[in-house]
């Protein structure tokens, strides 16, 4: 965000206040100490708690700052720490999370990094309709000490499939995210997918790489990065998105049964939800 920008949203909301009552603009938060609050609501000092309280301006500056300069999603996040970025994407995640001041991405970031596998030889997608028997194959299994998450790359019946799986039954509803990067590194296509219960004990999540993605990618997948999504870790519009998917499949509808706090907003950085999670922790 430029200097200006910051000056016209600190003028609006500002000017929203009017009204309020003279006293509650004395104390207002500096910008400084909004964008502190906001990127990690564990900071908000007792002054600042009482000043947001009757301050509805502030609360408001809080907000914009957050819808401003939104959580990056999984793929920057991971794409950004991997070094795979450039460009829109790479500012995006440079300007939001790359200090480690948001404690939201700091978070998925601690949980997610361990899991991560990749795959870094770029596999050529077949041209969208055309008939091919070209194999694209690529595999990237890895073990961690308490998990096991793999995946591959597949030709299945004339298409491309993106087969995540693990050995591990624990894992069955497992969330996870899979990130393709494009020939042009700013594009990437990425979405959650659940580890569902298949043959024995084995847990499977199956992606086509259909056409439209063969396009938004530039014909290549450059490279693929797979991690496990903990479901305390997602966005406010993150969790929305699942949430509707469990009213259409009931695999999400499971998924959502084992993580109720999906629902209750557990790690979303509003700070007066937030100040109440910290009194509550205390
Ligand atoms: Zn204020
Ligand atoms: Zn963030």
């Amino acid at each position: 965000m430029t200097d200006e920008g910051l000056d016209r949203l600190i003028a609006r909301a500002r000017a929203s206040s009017e009204g309020a009552g003279p006293a509650e603009a004395e104390s207002c938060l500096s910008l400084v100490a909004a964008r502190r609050i906001a990127l990690d609501p564990a900071q908000l000092r007792p002054d600042e708690a009482v000043h947001l309280d009757a301050c509805s301006a502030c609360s408001r500056l809080i907000g914009q700052i957050l819808d401003s300069a939104p959580h990056p999603s999984f793929g920057v996040l991971l794409g950004g720490t991997l070094g795979l970025l450039s460009g829109a994407s790479a500012r995006a995640f440079t300007n939001h999370a790359a200090s480690g001041a948001c404690k939201l991405c700091r978070e998925r970031l601690t949980k997610a990094l361990p899991t991560v596998s990749r795959c870094t030889s770029p596999v050529l997608l077949p041209e969208p309709g055309a008939a091919t028997a070209e194999p694209a194959a690529a595999e990237a299994f890895k073990s961690t000490s308490d998990e096991q998450i793999g995946f591959s790359v597949v030709m299945e019946g004339g298409r491309v499939v993106l087969e995540v799986r693990s050995r591990d039954p624990r894992m069955a509803f497992a969330l996870v995210n899979y990130s393709l990067f494009g020939r042009d590194p700013n594009r990437i296509v990425e979405d959650f997918a659940l580890l569902r219960p298949d043959v024995r004990d084995w847990q499977v999540a199956e992606i086509a790489v259909d056409d439209r993605v063969t396009t938004e990618l530039g014909g290549e997948m450059r490279e693929v990065v797979v991690a496990m999504a903990h479901p305390a870790t997602l966005t406010q519009g993150e969790r929305s998105l699942l949430m509707a998917r469990a009213d259409r499949d009931p695999a999400w509808k499971e998924w959502l049964n084992r993580n109720t706090t999906v629902r209750m907003s557990p790690a979303e950085a509003r700070p007066l939800r937030a100040r109440h999670l910290e009194h509550s922790a205390n």
